[in-house]
């Protein structure tokens, strides 16, 4: 068995979905490492037991919560302060090494490489490139580690009220101290912004690794066609279309069998 792990967090039935996709894409691009997710206890039991199928390791964590109403509202993501249960994913010292990706995240191809890299070894922001994104990094977990963490959390707060934030400032010489630790823009593609650069994005579509859906329009809250297998977006959004599709095959291939009418009426789908 591989010491190296994939780990990946979700508080709710709906996050799930995600992790779900993700678990298959990363099959589909045959990792040969591990899978791990992290579920707080409102994810249902029904939900664990298909995550389970997928997950080599489903441990359940406590929610984290940074409560910081005012910067999450800068933000306009409420709903984020929950993201500082990732600092568990510290925890899982089973494992020798581990790539965090985020559940709104999808392989396109093999990046075992990744488990190369140190920590912490992340891709830049696109809206604050000194700033690296939270949806994907290198970690080795370690309980000091995940202590030191929570105690910087809890005297310094995060500056954006979510892990991001928080991260970036323990992780302070990240822009800075060594090049090898700044993953390339492939690993973690910012689906919706990376058409701010149309050129580049035709360019290297082909050499994209990983796909990130960051922001309020996550692929399974898109209004999908059960009949003609399309995801229908809103024109602000059109132009992420055939990204947002690439999420909903994997999901008609690999997930949706699996789940109960139930599960699908429950979460709209
Ligand atoms: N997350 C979760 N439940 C929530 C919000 C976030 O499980 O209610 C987890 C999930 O893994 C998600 C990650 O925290 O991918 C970061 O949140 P999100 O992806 O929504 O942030 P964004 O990438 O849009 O900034
Ligand atoms: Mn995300």
């Amino acid at each position: 068995m591989s010491k190296f792990a994939w780990v990946t967090l979700t508080t709710n039935d709906t996050y799930s979905l995600g992790a779900l996709v993700l678990a298959h894409s990363l099959k589909r691009a045959k990792t040969a490492h591990q899978l791990a997710v992290l579920v707080s206890p409102n994810v249902s039991q029904a939900m664990r037991d298909r995550l389970k199928e997928v997950y080599n390791v489903v441990q359940e964590v406590n929610v984290l919560d940074s409560q910081d109403a005012a910067n999450l509202a800068l933000l306009s993501r409420p709903e984020l302060g929950v993201t500082f249960t990732k600092l568990h994913c510290w925890r899982l010292v089973q494992f020798e090494k581990c790539v965090f990706l985020d559940a709104d995240t999808l392989v396109l191809q093999n990046c075992d490489e990744l488990f190369e890299r140190e920590e912490l070894s992340a891709a830049p922001d696109v809206s604050w490139p000194d700033c690296f994104n939270s949806g994907v990094f290198v970690f080795k977990p370690s309980v000091d580690t995940f202590a030191q963490i929570t105690e910087f959390a809890v005297k310094n707060g995060s500056f954006d009220g979510g892990d991001q934030g928080l991260l970036n400032q323990f992780f302070a010489d990240w822009s800075t101290a060594d090049i090898k630790k700044h993953l390339p823009f492939v690993y973690n593609v910012t689906a919706y912004a990376s058409y701010c650069y149309l050129p580049a994005f035709k360019q290297f579509r082909d050499k994209i690794k990983i796909l990130h859906f960051a922001g309020k329009l996550k692929p399974w809250l898109i209004q999908f066609n059960s009949e003609t297998k399309v995801a229908s977006v809103s024109s602000e959004y059109a132009h992420a279309q055939d990204l947002i599709q690439l999420w909903w095959n994997i999901f008609c291939e690999n997930v949706i069998q699996s789940l109960s009418t139930e599960m699908c009426l429950c979460l709209n789908i």
